[in-house]
């Protein structure tokens, strides 16, 4: 049997930036071999960036800065001017877990069993404190988490997304709010050389019982954009769904902790998860190696309050002066200044 002092089961944001924190002695479990596909948009907060102390400079993969939302909402069409990036998670994903430098297996868990003060992995593991960041099925969540913290039905969401290669000529990134009736909001997403991710996601239970179709919505959307924005763009688009943040009651038992999409943790307005995540995953590190209280009642803002932070900044200061910009539809750099914003 393999023991350690920490194992992180998920290898996400959630559990790259716990295992970049907690310490000599950790294990990550994931499922899938890295890079993997992850169903997102990938859109980043500047507070993300801060927090994952990326240097935009040298970060080595696909980033664009974005210089403006676009908000949809019925025939109003209202320009945001902010600073806002957008990723690949394929990429994000891979480099954040290699930088963590923890070591990392390809295992699906299945079975986590009590056993003293640590737990016993698919009786093929020991660890004394156990992460689970393994996203909405984790079963961390499953085994030790469930009972006490039911998933609230009506805070699920249902999405549909493609991320294809596509020279998008709108840098911008468009979101359109209860299209058609849609109780939620779908996205245009470029992303820096030739990129784009497009979705739409949604209240499970209230498309229900609208009696409508997430795949009707889609079909709506992708005839939109074919109109405007992505002519002659083809979607085959995959679905998943999460749980937006509700009352989280217990995030830590004994030993164990539940951080990311597991513990359901994505901002109430805007579904944005990958900030809760690596605040979550940070935390649980800090509580290990440090004894700090764990706890996660202020790891989830309003993402409209970034945007308006982002807003005020930019105001202060030139656009080339908060990020990075590479010319659209896959051309070169802008040459615009960066930094680490
Ligand atoms: C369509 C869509 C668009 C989104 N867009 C955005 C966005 O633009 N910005 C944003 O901030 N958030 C967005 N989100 C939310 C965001 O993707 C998640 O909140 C975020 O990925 C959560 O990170 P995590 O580390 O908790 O989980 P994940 O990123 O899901 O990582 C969990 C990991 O655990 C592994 N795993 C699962 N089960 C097991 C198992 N049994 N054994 C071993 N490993 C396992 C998985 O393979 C995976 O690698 C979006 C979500 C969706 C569905």
């Amino acid at each position: 049997m393999r023991s350690c002092e920490v194992l992180i089961v998920g290898g996400g944001p959630a559990g790259s930036s716990a295992a970049r924190l907690a310490g000599a002695d950790v294990l990550v479990l994931d499922r899938e071999q890295f890079p993997r596909l992850k169903l997102c948009a990938g859109w980043i907060t500047p507070e993300v960036v801060r927090e994952l102390q990326m240097d935009l400079e040298t970060y080595p993969h696909r980033l664009l800065t974005f210089p403006r939302l676009r908000v949809h909402y019925g025939r109003l069409s209202v320009p945001v001017p902010c600073v806002q990036h957008s990723i690949r998670r394929f990429e994000f994903d891979a480099w954040l877990l290699e930088r963590s430098g923890a070591p990392v297996e390809q295992h699906n868990v299945r079975e986590i069993v009590a056993d003293g003060t640590g737990f016993v992995i698919d009786g093929k593991y020991r660890c004394r404190y156990l992460i689970g960041a393994g996203g909405t099925r984790c079963p961390v969540y499953r085994t030790l988490f469930k009972e006490a913290n039911p998933r609230a039905h009506e805070l699920q969401i249902v999405t549909l997304e493609h991320e294809i290669e596509y020279r998008w000529q709108d840098p911008d990134c468009h979101l359109w709010f209860c299209d058609e009736g849609l109780p939620g909001y779908s996205w245009y997403v470029p992303k820096e050389s030739g990129w784009l991710n497009v979705g739409i996601g949604g209240f499970a239970a209230r498309i229900k019982s609208a009696g409508q179709d997430i795949k009707t919505h889609w079909a709506h959307f992708a005839d939109k954009l074919g109109a405007q924005l992505t002519r002659g763009a083809h979607y085959d688009p995959s679905g998943y769904s999460y749980y937006l943040r509700g009352r989280v009651e217990v995030v830590r038992r004994d030993n164990a902790f539940i951080t990311g999409d597991a513990a359901g943790l994505a901002s109430r307005d805007l579904g944005e998860g990958i900030g809760p995540a690596i605040r979550s995953g940070l935390r649980a590190a800090a509580a290990i190696l440090d004894g700090h209280p764990y706890h996660l009642e202020d790891v989830t803002g309003m993402s409209i309050a970034s945007i308006a932070r982002s807003m005020l900044t930019r105001a202060a200061r030139p656009f080339g002066a908060h990020g990075r910009r590479r010319a659209g539809a896959g051309g070169a750099a802008h040459g615009l200044r960066h930094d680490n914003q």
